[in-house]
């Protein structure tokens, strides 16, 4: 096992929901914890970055920067999501290696499986086939990060690991009306329409795509768990196991929210893949699991929304 005790730890990302639920699980840990913020670093900047890291020398990284949103952010600002995430992949993974941090952990994302791939999708259907149109761009991006740490960790000898978490939620998400995946943007507008009495809601696409849902905090345990135990060229997925219809979601969301008006589907917005439940199998071996059930993620999503509306 690798020894994350008395480390200098940095989470790159801390301002976004992931890296903000890593930041809580690890003053759990006896660990010396290193952010900094996207004013001071632009971690799209090679030379900065470079600067940075010789003067931190961060012994541990979990790599949760990116630039993220839902279906319509990823199919509209194309070029921003592969440029900005191939940028900070690149930059970080290298700059770790030129200022030889013991150990990396890079978190990609569900949708670098292929579009159509074999569900629940294994570790080993990545590059098997064409990937979903609406994400491509941000997927490309991700998947040269993982193929970042497995080249690195074969010439160089890097403890550099990947994990691929499912769709997450919780405190700390991003609730813009457009560019919000579908959790924040549902909960928003059911809160928002219960308290101006609307009569319908519209939510996006037919509601007949899956999902399967991951509460943040969960995600943040299952990495902290693996940066000690975990140390192989191997993917690991990180998801629920379960999955749910957008259609049921939403009547979910409703229910947590309060809101009793009618749900309409408006089709004319894309449903983007069909299905994207994560094999959960590898990290089950490990001895890990998933807790949050997602009436009750739902619940603390809802508070967690609340009071960042109130802050
Ligand atoms: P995806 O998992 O990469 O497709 O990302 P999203 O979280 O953005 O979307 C998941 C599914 O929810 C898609 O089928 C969307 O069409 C659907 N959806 C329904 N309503 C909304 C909404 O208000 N916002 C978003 N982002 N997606 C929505």
């Amino acid at each position: 096992p690798f020894e994350l005790k008395g480390k200098s730890v940095f989470v790159a990302g801390h301002r976004g929901m992931v890296g903000g639920a890593l930041v809580r699980r690890l003053e759990q840990e006896d660990v010396r914890l290193l952010t900094i913020e996207r004013k001071e670093l632009d971690l799209r900047d090679q030379s900065a970055v470079f600067a940075w890291f010789s003067k931190a020398r961060p012994q541990v990284i979990f790599l949760a920067a990116a630039k993220v949103g839902g279906i319509v952010a990823n199919n509209t600002l194309r070029a921003e999501f592969i440029y900005d995430n191939i940028a900070i992949a690149a930059n970080i993974v290298h700059a770790a290696h030129l200022n030889a941090t013991e150990k990396l952990m890079f978190l990609g994302s569900s949708c670098i499986y292929p579009r159509l791939a074999a569900q629940p999708m294994r570790e080993d259907s990545v590059l098997t086939g064409p990937l979903e149109p609406t994400n491509e761009p941000y997927a490309i991006a991700k998947i040269a990060g993982l193929k970042m740490v497995e080249a690195y960790r074969s010439q160089y000898g890097s403890d550099f690991i990947s994990v691929m978490p499912t769709n997450l939620y919780g405190p700390g998400d991003n609730y813009h009306p457009e560019h919000s995946h579908v959790m924040a943007g549902l909960i928003r507008r059911f809160h928002e329409a219960k308290l101006s009495g609307a009569a319908r809601v519209a939510v996006w696409g037919t509601g007949a795509p899956k999902r399967e849902f991951l509460y943040v905090d969960d995600m943040a345990d299952a990495c902290v768990r693996l940066i000690k135990t975990y140390s192989s060229s191997e993917l690991v997925n990180i998801g629920t196991g379960e999955e749910v219809t957008i259609g049921e979601l939403a009547r979910q969301i409703a229910d947590t929210v309060g809101y009793r008006g009618e749900i309409v589907f408006d089709t004319s917005r894309p449903d983007g893949s069909p299905r994207k439940l994560l094999d959960t199998s590898r990290i089950a071996e490990l001895g890990w699991q998933a807790r949050t059930p997602l009436k009750e993620g739902l619940k603390l999503a809802y508070a967690a929304y609340l009071s960042e509306q109130a802050a």
